[in-house]
């Protein structure tokens, strides 16, 4: 589509388009205001929008919701599909789960898009060209929020990362880039270290990009990936990543490409998708009509865009980079060469309103995409694959006298009994017994590895060997924590060493 022809599409689209209705929800902090300011314009189109409006949020946690939503809001977000949401406030303190992490994964709301771009010189940017996206894993990873304290001096937090899981946001990226006329999908992670979750990521990752011949696809490790993000953000195009890793890349780039107040996000999920700004409540300037809403403005677009009103997503979207590139600023972006009039939330919406049908003169303008049906994932089946058990690792706490490993070791070979046999023990990952360093610092938490006492390295052991393993240690007086079996797959190993083993 030309883009002369994007100036006055509504009544063309208010004879053919019937009204979408959306969830809404103003969320705390600045939320009101921010929110106040996107529907104004969004009215100002004639976009056709009904809006069933649900609270969330602090208040909603303070009234003993300990999600921050209420049950009847669930039924609103399920039917209507679309959820333009205003950022939350958590409240501090135990018992509150986060109600962004909560909507994510309760809606299925696997991919989190956030697209970012410079607008220099209207913004101030290092990086003229940066125009990126961050695709990030919005359900696995150590979101799962599997955390328990194991012994006085450990916790632990769960790291759980599923082959669907992978396969889904991967082919999300290659799909999202193939639709949105991007060039390269990079997968960053960490899988020099945690071989086997982060290593999963990375082999889908490589075995999905060869079904996308016309994307290029590359990989860096995530330390010397934010390093480059962080300094040379103009070669990236598209960014695939885990859930950890993309909430802390997608920061670093909105900030990188001017300011955390001008990013917009979506959630998507097959259902229902959420869209919100990038940045949260800043309680620090609420109620001061001060904050930029920019954010929610841009994830409003990207949700006409979802529901197949890229027309109007492109309208506004120019109306707001017009506004920018005419100085017209709030007080997070405002300069002393490009600012010529500072104003306030609402003095921005009006501006932007003002604005709707005009194009940026400098600033490459939005081209509305083809409508087309939101990305839909169709996953592989998980082929079956054998499966044995090798052996089990013991966690204990243990805390006597010196904590010398080589005592802890003398008394579970004692408990090993005929048929199994103690390989070894780890502190924190590290080798400790047999043979350990002296200089190894050990906390009152040990992995001790038990295999079968068979000769062969890795012959299978029976479920009851195990049991009957634990029923020596308890009766032996030891507190064990608990017991991670692990296996081969397809005769490979699917399991780590530890570190020196
Ligand atoms: P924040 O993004 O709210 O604020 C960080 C800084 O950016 C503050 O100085 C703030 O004034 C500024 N800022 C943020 N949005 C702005 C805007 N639109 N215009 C101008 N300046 C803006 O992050 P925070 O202070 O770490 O978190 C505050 C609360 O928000 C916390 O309770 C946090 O849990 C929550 N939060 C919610 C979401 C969400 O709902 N999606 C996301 C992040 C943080």
């Amino acid at each position: 589509m030309s883009l002369n022809t994007i100036t006055n599409p509504i009544e063309k689209l208010n004879s053919t388009t019937l009204p979408t209705r959306i969830t809404i929800a103003e969320g705390d902090g600045v939320g009101k205001e921010i929110m106040q300011a996107t529907l104004d314009i969004l009215n100002a189109t004639g976009v056709k929008l009904i809006y069933d409006k649900v609270k969330i949020g602090e208040k909603e946690y303070l009234n003993g919701h300990s999600s921050g939503i209420s049950p009847e809001a669930w039924d609103t977000l399920r039917r209507n599909k679309a959820f333009l949401k205003g950022p939350i406030t958590t409240p501090q303190g135990g018992g509150y789960k986060s109600l962004n992490v909560t909507i994510r994964k309760s809606l299925g709301l696997y991919a989190n898009v956030r697209p970012c771009r410079a607008y220099t010189p209207y913004v101030h940017s290092h990086f003229p060209n940066m125009d990126l996206v961050v695709i990030r894993e919005n359900e696995e990873d150590l979101y799962a929020g599997i955390e328990h304290q194991q012994t006085p001096e450990v916790v632990q937090c769960l790291k759980l990362v599923s082959r669907p899981g992978c396969e889904r946001i991967i082919r999300y990226a290659f799909e999202y880039a193939r639709a949105n006329d991007r060039k390269k999908v990079t997968c960053m992670t960490k899988d020099n270290i945690m071989k086997h979750t982060d290593g999963l990521f990375h082999s889908v990752f490589r075995e999905v990009a060869t079904e996308y011949p016309d994307i290029d696809a590359d990989h860096y490790i995530i330390d010397i990936g934010s390093a480059h993000l962080a300094t040379n953000p103009e070669k990236f195009d598209v960014i695939v990543t885990l859930n950890l890793y993309g909430d802390i890349l997608s920061d670093i780039t909105a900030q990188v490409a001017g300011s955390v107040g001008l990013g917009g996000s979506a959630n998507i999920g097959d259902e229902v998708a959420m869209f919100e700004a990038v940045h949260g409540s800043a309680p620090d300037i609420a109620g001061q009509d001060v904050a930029n809403p920019s954010g929610l403005i841009h994830a409003s677009c990207m949700m006409l865009e979802h529901i197949g009103q890229p027309e109007i997503a492109a309208r506004i979207m120019n109306a707001l980079l017009r506004t920018l590139e005419d100085g017209i600023h709030t007080a997070d972006i405002a300069g002393e060469t490009y600012t010529l009039l500072r104003t306030g939330t609402q003095g921005f919406a009006r501006c932007v309103i003002e604005r709707l049908g005009k194009l940026p003169r400098r600033i490459k303008p939005i081209e509305p995409g083809q409508a087309s049906e939101p990305i839909r994932i169709e996953l592989k089946p998980t082929a079956p694959v054998s499966k044995d058990l090798v052996g089990a690792d013991v966690f204990i706490d243990w805390n006597e006298g010196d904590r010398n490993p080589n005592k802890l070791g003398k008394q579970l070979e004692a408990i090993a009994g005929k048929d199994m046999r103690l390989k070894m023990i780890t502190n924190r990952g590290v080798k400790v017994y047999p043979n350990g360093l002296p200089e190894t610092f050990c906390t009152d938490h040990w992995r001790c590895r038990f295999v079968s006492s068979a000769e062969a390295e890795t012959a299978q052991v029976a479920y009851r060997q195990v049991l009957e393993l634990m029923d020596r240690l308890h009766k032996s007086g030891l507190n064990f924590i608990k017991t991670e079996n692990f296996y081969e797959f397809e005769g490979r190993r699917a399991y780590s060493l530890g570190q020196g083993e």
